[in-house]
Protein backbone atom coordinates (compact mmCIF):
# COMPACT_ATOMS: atom_id res chain seq x y z
CA UNK A 1 0.00 0.00 0.00
CA UNK A 2 1.31 3.29 -1.08
CA UNK A 3 -1.03 6.61 -0.34
CA UNK A 4 -0.64 9.70 -2.04
CA UNK A 5 -2.77 12.30 0.09
CA UNK A 6 -3.35 15.85 -1.33
CA UNK A 7 -2.81 18.24 1.55
CA UNK A 8 -2.74 22.06 1.79
CA UNK A 9 -4.92 22.27 5.04
CA UNK A 10 -5.17 21.10 8.82
CA UNK A 11 -6.91 18.18 8.11
CA UNK A 12 -4.18 16.92 6.07
CA UNK A 13 -1.44 17.49 8.21
CA UNK A 14 -3.14 15.62 10.91
CA UNK A 15 -3.60 12.63 8.60
CA UNK A 16 -0.21 12.56 7.65
CA UNK A 17 1.06 12.18 11.02
CA UNK A 18 -1.51 9.64 11.85
CA UNK A 19 -0.69 7.88 8.47
CA UNK A 20 3.16 7.90 9.35
CA UNK A 21 2.25 6.86 13.04
CA UNK A 22 0.03 3.86 11.43
CA UNK A 23 3.52 2.75 9.29
CA UNK A 24 1.33 3.52 6.18
CA UNK A 25 3.47 4.51 3.40
CA UNK A 26 2.61 7.92 1.97
CA UNK A 27 3.53 11.03 0.18
CA UNK A 28 1.98 14.00 0.94
CA UNK A 29 1.65 16.40 -2.21
CA UNK A 30 1.85 20.51 -1.55
CA UNK A 31 0.32 22.80 -4.19
CA UNK A 32 3.26 24.86 -3.28
CA UNK A 33 1.68 28.24 -2.67
CA UNK A 34 2.83 29.31 0.37
CA UNK A 35 6.76 30.05 0.94
CA UNK A 36 6.74 27.96 4.13
CA UNK A 37 4.54 24.77 4.45
CA UNK A 38 4.12 22.95 7.58
CA UNK A 39 6.44 20.46 7.50
CA UNK A 40 5.32 16.87 7.29
CA UNK A 41 6.50 13.10 9.16
CA UNK A 42 6.44 11.25 5.67
CA UNK A 43 7.74 12.49 1.95
CA UNK A 44 6.59 15.37 0.36
CA UNK A 45 6.40 16.53 -2.97
CA UNK A 46 5.47 20.30 -4.28
CA UNK A 47 3.57 21.19 -7.32
CA UNK A 48 1.03 20.84 -9.63
CA UNK A 49 1.08 17.65 -11.52
CA UNK A 50 0.40 18.72 -14.81
CA UNK A 51 -3.36 18.38 -14.87
CA UNK A 52 -5.56 15.24 -14.86
CA UNK A 53 -2.82 13.21 -17.74
CA UNK A 54 0.13 14.39 -15.77
CA UNK A 55 -1.55 13.14 -12.33
CA UNK A 56 -2.27 10.11 -14.22
CA UNK A 57 1.22 9.44 -15.07
CA UNK A 58 2.47 10.26 -11.54
CA UNK A 59 -0.15 7.96 -10.07
CA UNK A 60 1.74 4.85 -11.63
CA UNK A 61 5.23 6.08 -11.75
CA UNK A 62 4.96 6.12 -8.06
CA UNK A 63 3.08 3.16 -7.32
CA UNK A 64 0.44 4.97 -5.42
CA UNK A 65 -2.36 2.32 -4.62
CA UNK A 66 -4.96 4.72 -2.86
CA UNK A 67 -5.31 8.42 -2.86
CA UNK A 68 -6.66 10.44 -0.08
CA UNK A 69 -7.57 14.42 -1.20
CA UNK A 70 -7.50 16.38 2.03
CA UNK A 71 -7.55 19.40 -0.34
CA UNK A 72 -9.57 22.50 0.78
CA UNK A 73 -13.17 22.44 0.21
CA UNK A 74 -12.75 25.91 -2.26
CA UNK A 75 -9.80 23.86 -4.29
CA UNK A 76 -12.44 22.78 -6.90
CA UNK A 77 -9.96 22.09 -9.74
CA UNK A 78 -7.88 19.49 -7.74
CA UNK A 79 -11.16 17.61 -6.65
CA UNK A 80 -12.33 17.13 -9.84
CA UNK A 81 -8.52 16.17 -11.51
CA UNK A 82 -8.42 13.40 -8.83
CA UNK A 83 -11.61 12.14 -9.36
CA UNK A 84 -11.03 12.11 -12.60
CA UNK A 85 -7.61 10.42 -12.35
CA UNK A 86 -8.53 7.82 -9.96
CA UNK A 87 -11.35 6.63 -12.15
CA UNK A 88 -9.65 6.58 -15.36
CA UNK A 89 -6.87 4.42 -13.42
CA UNK A 90 -9.69 3.05 -11.09
CA UNK A 91 -7.96 3.83 -7.94
CA UNK A 92 -9.59 4.03 -4.55
CA UNK A 93 -10.05 7.72 -3.46
CA UNK A 94 -11.09 8.95 -0.30
CA UNK A 95 -12.43 12.45 0.36
CA UNK A 96 -11.49 13.43 3.68
CA UNK A 97 -13.52 16.91 4.16
CA UNK A 98 -14.37 18.55 7.51
CA UNK A 99 -18.26 19.81 7.53
CA UNK A 100 -19.80 22.98 6.53
CA UNK A 101 -20.17 25.51 9.31
CA UNK A 102 -24.00 26.00 9.61
CA UNK A 103 -25.89 29.34 10.43
CA UNK A 104 -26.18 29.83 14.57
CA UNK A 105 -28.20 31.78 16.49
CA UNK A 106 -27.29 35.34 16.05
CA UNK A 107 -25.30 34.99 12.65
CA UNK A 108 -26.35 37.65 9.85
CA UNK A 109 -25.07 35.49 6.67
CA UNK A 110 -26.13 36.60 3.04
CA UNK A 111 -24.81 33.76 1.32
CA UNK A 112 -23.84 34.02 -2.07
CA UNK A 113 -22.87 30.89 -4.65
CA UNK A 114 -19.16 32.17 -5.75
CA UNK A 115 -16.56 34.64 -5.40
CA UNK A 116 -17.82 36.12 -8.29
CA UNK A 117 -20.90 37.41 -6.52
CA UNK A 118 -19.65 38.73 -3.24
CA UNK A 119 -19.38 42.31 -4.81
CA UNK A 120 -23.14 42.96 -5.92
CA UNK A 121 -23.90 41.89 -2.02
CA UNK A 122 -21.41 44.54 -0.70
CA UNK A 123 -23.02 48.01 -0.28
CA UNK A 124 -22.23 50.98 -2.98
CA UNK A 125 -21.25 53.19 -0.45
CA UNK A 126 -17.80 52.75 0.59
CA UNK A 127 -17.33 50.25 3.72
CA UNK A 128 -14.66 48.33 5.75
CA UNK A 129 -14.89 45.12 4.44
CA UNK A 130 -12.30 42.48 6.27
CA UNK A 131 -11.61 40.29 3.17
CA UNK A 132 -10.56 36.60 4.81
CA UNK A 133 -10.44 35.13 1.69
CA UNK A 134 -6.63 34.37 1.11
CA UNK A 135 -4.63 36.34 -1.80
CA UNK A 136 -6.43 34.46 -4.66
CA UNK A 137 -9.09 36.32 -6.60
CA UNK A 138 -8.66 39.71 -4.76
CA UNK A 139 -8.11 41.44 -8.02
CA UNK A 140 -12.29 41.24 -8.19
CA UNK A 141 -12.53 43.25 -5.79
CA UNK A 142 -10.79 46.37 -7.99
CA UNK A 143 -14.42 46.26 -9.53
CA UNK A 144 -15.54 48.15 -5.90
CA UNK A 145 -12.66 50.57 -5.33
CA UNK A 146 -14.49 52.71 -2.69
CA UNK A 147 -14.19 50.28 0.44
CA UNK A 148 -11.36 50.07 2.37
CA UNK A 149 -10.08 46.04 2.38
CA UNK A 150 -8.64 44.21 4.98
CA UNK A 151 -6.43 41.43 3.71
CA UNK A 152 -5.22 38.61 5.53
CA UNK A 153 -2.37 36.86 4.32
CA UNK A 154 -0.20 33.55 4.78
CA UNK A 155 2.89 34.97 3.14
CA UNK A 156 3.97 38.74 2.78
CA UNK A 157 2.48 39.99 -1.01
CA UNK A 158 5.05 40.27 -3.66
CA UNK A 159 3.15 41.70 -5.83
CA UNK A 160 1.55 44.97 -5.82
CA UNK A 161 -2.40 44.45 -4.18
CA UNK A 162 -4.40 46.01 -7.09
CA UNK A 163 -6.82 47.38 -4.32
CA UNK A 164 -6.63 51.19 -3.86
CA UNK A 165 -7.72 51.07 -0.31
CA UNK A 166 -6.46 48.34 1.95
CA UNK A 167 -4.05 47.29 4.65
CA UNK A 168 -2.51 44.04 4.55
CA UNK A 169 -2.38 41.46 7.88
CA UNK A 170 0.10 38.70 7.32
CA UNK A 171 -0.65 35.86 9.79
CA UNK A 172 -0.92 31.83 9.71
CA UNK A 173 -4.37 30.25 11.59
CA UNK A 174 -5.72 29.06 13.96
CA UNK A 175 -6.80 32.16 14.80
CA UNK A 176 -8.77 33.04 18.08
CA UNK A 177 -11.99 34.41 18.56
CA UNK A 178 -10.41 37.32 21.11
CA UNK A 179 -7.57 38.13 18.39
CA UNK A 180 -9.89 38.24 15.92
CA UNK A 181 -12.77 40.62 17.80
CA UNK A 182 -9.98 43.00 18.76
CA UNK A 183 -8.71 43.01 14.63
CA UNK A 184 -12.33 43.55 13.50
CA UNK A 185 -12.64 46.13 16.23
CA UNK A 186 -9.02 48.10 15.57
CA UNK A 187 -10.05 47.99 12.31
CA UNK A 188 -13.32 49.51 12.22
CA UNK A 189 -14.68 45.94 10.44
CA UNK A 190 -18.05 46.59 9.06
CA UNK A 191 -18.17 43.47 6.97
CA UNK A 192 -16.86 40.19 6.83
CA UNK A 193 -16.58 38.40 3.73
CA UNK A 194 -15.29 34.66 4.31
CA UNK A 195 -15.56 31.06 2.54
CA UNK A 196 -17.42 28.34 4.38
CA UNK A 197 -14.39 26.39 4.80
CA UNK A 198 -15.77 24.85 7.84
CA UNK A 199 -13.17 23.61 10.78
CA UNK A 200 -12.19 25.03 13.76
CA UNK A 201 -8.70 26.73 12.50
CA UNK A 202 -10.61 29.33 10.63
CA UNK A 203 -13.85 29.65 12.43
CA UNK A 204 -13.07 32.64 15.03
CA UNK A 205 -13.69 35.15 12.66
CA UNK A 206 -16.92 33.98 12.18
CA UNK A 207 -17.56 33.56 16.07
CA UNK A 208 -16.14 37.03 16.18
CA UNK A 209 -18.46 38.60 13.67
CA UNK A 210 -21.54 37.02 15.81
CA UNK A 211 -20.49 38.49 18.94
CA UNK A 212 -19.88 41.55 17.28
CA UNK A 213 -23.10 41.52 15.45
CA UNK A 214 -21.15 42.31 11.76
CA UNK A 215 -22.82 40.75 8.80
CA UNK A 216 -20.77 37.86 6.97
CA UNK A 217 -20.90 37.61 3.33
CA UNK A 218 -20.48 33.73 3.06
CA UNK A 219 -19.63 32.35 0.12
CA UNK A 220 -20.60 28.83 -0.38
CA UNK A 221 -18.64 25.84 -1.14
CA UNK A 222 -18.37 24.90 -4.71
CA UNK A 223 -19.94 21.95 -6.58
CA UNK A 224 -17.85 18.43 -6.02
CA UNK A 225 -17.26 15.29 -8.01
CA UNK A 226 -19.10 12.18 -6.21
CA UNK A 227 -16.43 11.07 -4.08
CA UNK A 228 -16.65 8.79 -1.13
CA UNK A 229 -16.37 11.21 1.85
CA UNK A 230 -14.96 11.08 5.10
CA UNK A 231 -15.32 13.72 7.87
CA UNK A 232 -12.60 12.29 10.39
CA UNK A 233 -9.37 10.80 10.44
CA UNK A 234 -10.49 7.72 12.01
CA UNK A 235 -12.35 6.93 9.25
CA UNK A 236 -10.10 7.54 6.46
CA UNK A 237 -7.51 5.15 8.45
CA UNK A 238 -10.18 2.40 8.93
CA UNK A 239 -10.79 2.19 4.98
CA UNK A 240 -7.24 2.33 4.48
CA UNK A 241 -6.48 -0.56 7.13
CA UNK A 242 -9.64 -2.74 5.47
CA UNK A 243 -8.18 -2.33 2.08
CA UNK A 244 -4.60 -3.33 3.79
CA UNK A 245 -6.13 -6.25 5.78
CA UNK A 246 -7.90 -7.71 2.10
CA UNK A 247 -4.41 -6.90 0.43
CA UNK A 248 -5.51 -4.53 -1.82
P1 LIG B 1 -7.24 24.29 -7.18
O1 LIG B 1 -7.74 25.54 -7.81
O2 LIG B 1 -8.18 23.18 -6.96
O3 LIG B 1 -6.00 23.70 -7.97
C1 LIG B 1 -5.31 24.38 -9.00
C2 LIG B 1 -4.13 23.52 -9.38
O4 LIG B 1 -3.17 23.51 -8.32
C3 LIG B 1 -4.49 22.07 -9.62
O5 LIG B 1 -5.02 21.87 -10.91
C4 LIG B 1 -3.15 21.40 -9.38
O6 LIG B 1 -2.28 21.63 -10.49
C5 LIG B 1 -2.58 22.22 -8.25
N1 LIG B 1 -2.86 21.64 -6.94
C6 LIG B 1 -3.88 21.95 -6.08
N2 LIG B 1 -3.76 21.26 -4.93
C7 LIG B 1 -2.64 20.49 -5.07
C8 LIG B 1 -1.97 19.59 -4.20
N3 LIG B 1 -2.41 19.33 -2.95
N4 LIG B 1 -0.84 18.98 -4.69
C9 LIG B 1 -0.37 19.26 -5.92
N5 LIG B 1 -0.96 20.12 -6.78
C10 LIG B 1 -2.07 20.73 -6.35
O7 LIG B 1 -6.54 24.63 -5.79
P2 LIG B 1 -6.38 26.03 -5.04
O8 LIG B 1 -7.72 26.49 -4.59
O9 LIG B 1 -5.50 26.91 -5.83
O10 LIG B 1 -5.61 25.52 -3.73
C11 LIG B 1 -4.26 25.16 -3.81
C12 LIG B 1 -3.83 24.50 -2.53
O11 LIG B 1 -4.07 25.39 -1.43
C13 LIG B 1 -4.59 23.22 -2.23
O12 LIG B 1 -3.64 22.27 -1.81
C14 LIG B 1 -5.55 23.58 -1.12
O13 LIG B 1 -5.77 22.52 -0.23
C15 LIG B 1 -4.85 24.75 -0.45
N6 LIG B 1 -5.79 25.74 0.09
C16 LIG B 1 -6.72 26.30 -0.71
C17 LIG B 1 -7.61 27.22 -0.20
C18 LIG B 1 -8.69 27.84 -1.05
O14 LIG B 1 -9.46 28.65 -0.52
N7 LIG B 1 -8.81 27.49 -2.31
C19 LIG B 1 -7.53 27.58 1.15
C20 LIG B 1 -6.55 27.00 1.95
C21 LIG B 1 -5.68 26.08 1.41
P3 LIG B 1 -2.13 20.55 -11.68
O15 LIG B 1 -3.39 20.67 -12.48
O16 LIG B 1 -0.92 21.02 -12.40
O17 LIG B 1 -1.97 19.21 -11.04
Amino acid sequence: MRVLLLGGTTEASQLAQALHTAGIETVFSYAGRTNAPVAQPVPVRVGGFGGVAGLMEYLVAEGISHVVDATHPFANTMAHNVHQACTARTLPLMRLERPAWALQHGDDWRSVPDIASVCAALPDTPARVFLAIGRMHIDQFAAQPQHHYVLRLVDHPTAPIPLPNHSVIVARGPFDVVADKALMLTHGIEYLVAKNAGGSGAAAKITAARDLGLPVIMIDRPHRPNTVKASDIETVLHWLRHDAERGV
